[in-house]
């Protein structure tokens, strides 16, 4: 199939590069130019695993080019996937449609045949209704038909998720649509993958609902960190213990600094924005918010109490930036909360990341960055683990208490043993993780 994916960053190129490489011929747009201009040299702006490889392989086959005329993308395509951003709303915290309207109506204003538009950028429910009127308005001849297809894919596995998706989930409204989509998504299928067809509506919130459920467990575990720290527990076990019950599964129950990134905190906010504008509150989806949030400034406080209380004139070491590993992404990632609360109380901070760090400086305030984990920790009264790069797991630990001047390693992500820092001559400081066995707090009757 003829196919023109509007918006080329984390999911637009990795749904155009995937496609192409099922067989589809695509076009990658985008409104930024160096953008284009850099990926029909080859070079991909975005750090994802594999995708500079699938990018090559399908441009040379000719499958796959990249250009900034999205109306001759589009006049020349029997299917149109949007994949732009839809941010929080500086106002309100709800999704910002702006950029997915605009498509839509540069799409409208571009097509010369009966075409389907399919909305992959996360949208509030009953977007695809006001596209279609805004569509509809600008070319009533036209015959556009708005799809929801929400997309799954995860940075850092995105090709992976791309595909084999637990689930692709497909809202039409019309027949002919619900063919093409078939047609779109048959190599998958016919890999195994599962494809659900529900209505737009139902799509559209799917998406929601899978993010703020997964939100949800991550609050859910973090907090169950904290009273294992106040009753003398190991959240590792406690999350393993749950995780093998089916019902519950392993995923998500990692405790660590709150969640980040570029989805969870726009799409649960956007989530409760809906849940008011229908009378319909989410409570559990706030608090998640609230806790969350709290989270990141707790996690500060951790360190702080870990170095004595107080960071003031003291050597921090920031081991990994962005919100998780195998992304530059820093997007609402804990380490801006994080470093800017050291900052903030007078810590000299050194960071680094794998691939984050050129993202990281246009939104830290200004630290110091070091080219490797081990020039970050040197001289450093305290080491903090914030991203579980896998290049930190293999880390020589004694190499990094020797570099350092203090002991203080603070495991934000769990990702070392007690066991093994404390014989490495580290003072361990990890996530629900407690040091000693707590007495329970004994209210006593009043007489
Ligand atoms: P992104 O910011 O990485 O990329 C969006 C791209 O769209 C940018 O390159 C921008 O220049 C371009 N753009 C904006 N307006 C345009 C227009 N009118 N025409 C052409 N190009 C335009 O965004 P992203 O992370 O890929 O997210 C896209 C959507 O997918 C969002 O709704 C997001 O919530 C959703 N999503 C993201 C992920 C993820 O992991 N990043 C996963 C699932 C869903």
């Amino acid at each position: 199939m003829q196919v023109a994916v509007i918006g080329t960053g984390y999911v637009g190129l990795v749904s155009g590069a995937c496609l192409a490489d099922l067989g589809h011929t695509v076009v990658c747009v985008d409104v930024d130019a160096g953008k284009i201009a850099a990926l029909e040299r080859g070079i991909i702006p975005i750090y994802e695993p594999g995708l500079e490889e699938l990018v090559s392989r399908n441009d040379e086959a000719g499958r796959l080019r990249f250009t900034t005329d999205l109306s001759a993308a589009v006049a020349d395509a029997e299917l149109v996937l949007i994949a732009v951003g839809t941010p929080a709303r500086r106002s309100d915290g709800h999704a910002d449609l702006t950029y997915v309207r605009s498509a839509v109506r540069a799409i409208a204003s571009a097509v010369v045949r009966p075409t389907i538009v399919v909305v992959k950028s996360t949208v509030p429910v009953g977007t695809g209704d006001d596209l279609e009127q805004i569509a509809a308005a600008i070319n009533p001849q036209a015959g556009i038909t708005f799809v929801s297809n929400p997309e799954f894919l995860r940075e850092g596995s995105a090709i992976k998720d791309f595909m084999f998706p637990d689930r692709i989930i497909v809202g039409v409204e019309d027949e002919a649509a619900r063919a093409r989509m078939a047609e779109l998504y048959a190599p998958l299928v016919s890999g195994g993958a599962r494809i659900i067809f529900t209505s737009r509506r139902t799509a559209e919130l799917t998406k929601y609902a899978a993010n703020a459920f997964l939100a949800l467990k991550i609050s859910f575990i973090n907090e169950i960190a904290d009273l294992c720290e106040h009753v003398g527990g190991n959240v590792k076990d406690v999350a393993h213990g749950i995780g093998l019950d089916s019902r519950i599964g392993l995923q998500f129950l990692n405790a660590g600094p709150g969640f980040g990134g570029s989805c969870f905190p726009k799409d649960i906010q956007a989530l409760v924005k809906t849940g008011h504008d229908y009378g319909s509150p989410l409570r559990l989806i706030e608090t998640t918010i609230t806790v969350n949030e709290q989270r990141k400034r707790a996690m500060a406080r951790k360190i702080l109490r870990a170095c004595g209380n107080s960071v003031w004139g003291k050597r921090i070491a920031v081991l990994g930036l962005t919100f998780k590993p195998d992304t530059d992404d820093m997007r609402e990632a804990p380490s801006i909360t994080i470093v800017q609360t050291l900052v903030d109380n007078g810590a000299v901070v050194r960071g680094y990341d794998p691939v984050g760090m050129e993202q990281a400086k246009e939104v830290l305030p200004p630290i110091e960055y070091a080219g490797d984990p081990y020039e970050a920790v040197e001289g450093a009264d305290a080491v903090v683990l914030v991203t579980e790069w896998n290049e930190f797991r293999t880390l020589d630990l004694d190499r990094i208490r020797q570099a350092m001047r203090g002991r203080a390693f603070i495991d934000l992500r769990n990702v070392f043993d007690q066991s093994v820092l404390e014989a490495a001559g580290f003072s361990y400081h990890g996530v629900g993780i407690a040091k000693r066995r707590a007495g329970p707090v004994i209210v006593e009757a009043a007489a």
